[in-house]
């Protein structure tokens, strides 16, 4: 071939890659954008993740506006380097933008409003201006929190004892109750009250700080939280110490059993202990934590609840235990419950009415029944010998719920007695006591015009 012949194809080559590359730069694909589908803005802010990724080309520009009543309020800009003939130095993406969305910041007011979040390629279309991409989200500005306003007065309330507290919200609050200190307690509608009122049963956790403080939250779905306060007396109060010798008999015969049942090696018996009395028992209390969240609002108990009859108190609520071994502090613990011992396999007797949540095997409270009595208060019955009811199952007060035993960790025969109040244990005495359910519970469930 001749030069000029060579000369040609060259052309020609140049031509078509030059062409390739042209039809490439020039595509016309827009990026795409991620945001949330729908956003609630409270009083507080809050913060979003935009993204936005364009495989050909790469993101050139972002921009993220809020379009409200009162205008259009810049919330993020940002170019990113490049050049005409490679694009984006970063494809596809751009890292996440984490927008924030603060009302103050941006004087935005109340009422429905548009984020608009537009983001342009490096692409050569349109003149080399790009593609662009707008995606509008609906957006809900709500700077107003929810108004609590308590009906109940002066509240008494122990130490690990347990109060009541009715109230009123002014608007729907997917989440209201009491909080004391961190610890919350859900609120329910006032059980055959047609005015929209609300209670709920809450109590003092035995090792809040002194002074913790005591209201009524309510939230709404942009998290504005109004509070109530209303005037509480917190009782103050001690508890028992006890130290429990871990006999060989225990340590041989329950613990090696107990390893077992739980997969454990028992090699060090005072070891499995330790490990049961401290890692299982905090998964046994998180998974009672977890069957009490499916409690309802239904209001099932009536009057006082039950104490095993003809038992003998062999161990009160909150005691902190001492375990030793050899004259040695091995372990520790909070007795959240009451022992009570009567002949063995004794009749064990639903406290008040209400529906079983779980009955079955749970760690160290061996075979267990857990009632919901309605309102957030359950009731725990532990170390049965046998159960004989089902979950799902209503019971009547005093219903036989199945018979005493020593299964889980347990000395001998007994049936531990808890009562919670939501999440937190609390005294069963108050509860057993007719006089004190009548005048601190059901005196605040009759609706009162
Ligand atoms: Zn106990």
């Amino acid at each position: 071939m001749t030069g000029r012949a060579w000369g040609v194809i060259a052309m020609l080559a140049l031509a078509i890659v030059t062409g390739t590359s042209i039809w490439l730069r020039c595509e016309g694909v827009p990026p795409e954008i991620r945001a949330p589908d729908q956003i609630v803005i409270g009083r507080a802010g809050l913060e979003i993740n935009v993204g936005a990724k364009d495989p050909r080309s790469g993101i050139k520009e972002l921009e993220v506006r809020l379009r409200h009543a009162g205008g259009d309020a810049a919330v993020f800009h940002q170019s990113y380097p490049g050049s005409l003939p490679t694009g984006a130095i970063t494809k596809p993406g751009v890292p996440d933008v984490v927008a924030k969305l603060d009302p103050k910041a941006l004087g935005l007011t109340e009422g429905e409003a548009f984020l608009i979040i537009e983001a342009t390629d490096w692409s050569w279309a349109a003149l080399f201006s790009g593609n662009t991409s707008v995606l509008e989200v609906p957006v809900r500005i709500d700077l107003k929190a929810p108004r609590v306003s308590v009906d109940t007065g002066l509240t008494y309330v122990k130490r690990a004892g347990s109060a009541s507290v009715v109230y009123r919200v002014t608007e729907e609050a997917p989440r209201d109750g009491v909080l004391v200190g961190e610890a919350f307690f859900k609120g329910h509608p006032l059980p055959g009250d047609t005015d929209g009122r609300r209670i709920a049963i809450f109590a003092i956790p035995r090792d809040a700080p002194a002074n913790v403080p005591i209201r009524v939250v309510a939230e709404d779905a942009a998290g504005n939280r109004g509070t109530g306060s209303w005037a509480t007396r917190l009782q103050e109060r001690g508890f028992n110490e006890d130290t429990i010798p871990l006999g060989q008999g225990f340590l041989t015969g329950k613990v090696p059993e107990l390893a077992d049942a739980l997969g454990l090696d028992a090699s060090d018996p005072v070891a499995v202990f330790q490990h049961i009395n401290r890692e299982v028992r905090a998964a046994n209390e998180a998974e009672i934590r977890r069957i009490v969240a499916r409690g309802t609002s239904e209001l099932a108990f009536e009057g006082r609840f039950l104490q095993m009859r003809g038992s003998k108190v062999t161990s009160r609520f909150a005691e902190h235990r001492s375990y030793i071994v050899d004259g040695k502090k091995v372990s520790e613990a909070i007795h959240y419950g009451y022992d009570l011992a009567s002949t063995a396999g004794a009749g064990i007797e639903a406290a008040n009415a209400g529906r079983v949540l779980f009955a079955d095997a749970l760690g160290i409270y061996g075979n267990c029944v857990i009632l919901d009595h309605g309102l957030g208060v359950t009731s725990l019955y532990g170390h049965l010998s046998r159960i004989d009811v089902g979950p799902g199952d209503q019971v009547t007060r005093g219903q036989t719920l199945g018979t005493s035993g020593a299964t889980g960790l347990a000395g001998g025969d007994h049936l531990h007695f808890a009562i919670l109040v939501g999440d937190t244990y609390v005294d069963p005495k108050e509860w057993w006591d007719a006089k004190w359910v009548r005048e601190h519970i059901e005196a605040r469930l009759e609706p009162r015009p």
